[in-house]
């Protein structure tokens, strides 16, 4: 397909960003350089990674392997929670690019708030943001914050974040948090954008592709319920990074551009909301709970 297909979002610098990404999380190492080659290939130009996924490396591989212009691939990561500090993250940046192999990093995230020591998430942005002086990264952004966590890291910031990547699919759309990001030009990014974590999980979740709305919608478009998920979050304005490592699957969630769904329709998915989010509570992450050293590169 043709990239030029792809909608972008301009951020609140002006940088353009790729509204529609490929999601990495879980994929191990050692499938990561086929996957990303796949979605590379399909389309996808833009790669949502984190030092957590243990796969920089990889994509990295995989987006040189590609032979597309670096300049033409957006390419997001994260810092994770125990390279928090403004020393540390400036190193955890230097962690991340020699793994990735790019001088810049286009979209540099925040992976979550520390609410238990917001100090040292403060000190982390600041990192950020003097990267962001450096132009060693073109924006910067945070992910997981809850409106709390936004307020206190704006009452600080010098920059504010591009991004706020947050868990957000039919049943767990947090439009508080897409309010707050709005209110403040911040662009809300959907991970698990088409409920992944609601069926992925062990246990008795109801799963959205299997949402009767969800598949009516669907047959009403010839589409998929994967598809018209995606397709509500670019009509509502939301970056999403659909994770797949299955070759058909990742060029069907890229196929989204030729429908449109009804304002009624929109409002029949906002009408799915449970209330019950499918991952962690950030308010629960700490150090001792999730904290693990991230390799040097
Ligand atoms: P997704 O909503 O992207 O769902 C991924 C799951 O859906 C996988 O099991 C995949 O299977 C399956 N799948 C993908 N496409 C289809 C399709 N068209 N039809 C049926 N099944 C499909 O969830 P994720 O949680 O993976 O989120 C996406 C991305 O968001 C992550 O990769 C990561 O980049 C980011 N993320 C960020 C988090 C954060 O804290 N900031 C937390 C979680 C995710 P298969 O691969 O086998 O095809």
């Amino acid at each position: 397909m043709n990239m030029n297909q792809i909608p972008n979002l301009t951020l609140n610098n002006g940088v353009t960003m790729p509204a529609l990404g490929y999601g990495v999380f879980q994929t191990p190492p050692e499938q990561t350089i086929a996957a990303v080659e796949t979605a590379l290939r399909a389309g996808y130009r833009h790669i949502d990674t984190a030092a957590a996924y243990d796969n920089e490396r990889q994509v990295g591989e995989a987006i040189r392997n590609s032979g597309i212009d670096r300049s033409e691939i957006f390419v997001e990561t994260k810092i994770w929670i125990s390279d928090y500090g403004y020393d540390e993250t400036l190193h955890a940046f230097d962690k991340s690019a020699a793994k990735l192999g790019v001088d810049v990093i286009d979209l540099l995230l925040l992976h979550q708030p520390l609410t238990t020591a917001f100090d040292k998430t403060l000190a982390a942005y600041r990192a950020l943001e003097e990267l962001y002086a450096q132009g060693k990264v073109r924006a910067i952004g945070v992910s997981n914050f809850m409106p709390g966590d936004l307020q206190s890291l704006l009452a600080t910031a010098k920059v504010v974040p591009a991004v706020n990547q947050i868990e957000a699919h039919p049943y767990f759309q947090q439009t508080e948090v897409q309010a707050l990001d709005a209110a403040n030009g911040i662009v809300t990014q959907a991970w698990s954008p088409i409920g992944g974590i609601t069926f992925y999980r062990d246990g008795d979740n109801r799963s959205t592709l299997e949402d009767t709305t969800i598949v009516a919608i669907a047959a009403e478009h010839g589409k998929t319920p994967a598809q018209v998920m995606l397709r509500w979050h670019l009509q509502q304005g939301r970056s999403a990074i659909p994770k797949s490592v299955t070759p058909h699957r990742i060029e069907e969630n890229l196929d989204v551009l030729d429908f449109e769904l009804s304002d009624a329709e929109l409002g029949r998915i906002d009408g799915l909301e449970t209330g019950v989010r499918g991952g962690p509570d950030p308010a629960t992450l700490s150090l001792e709970t999730f904290g693990r050293p991230i390799p040097e590169a």
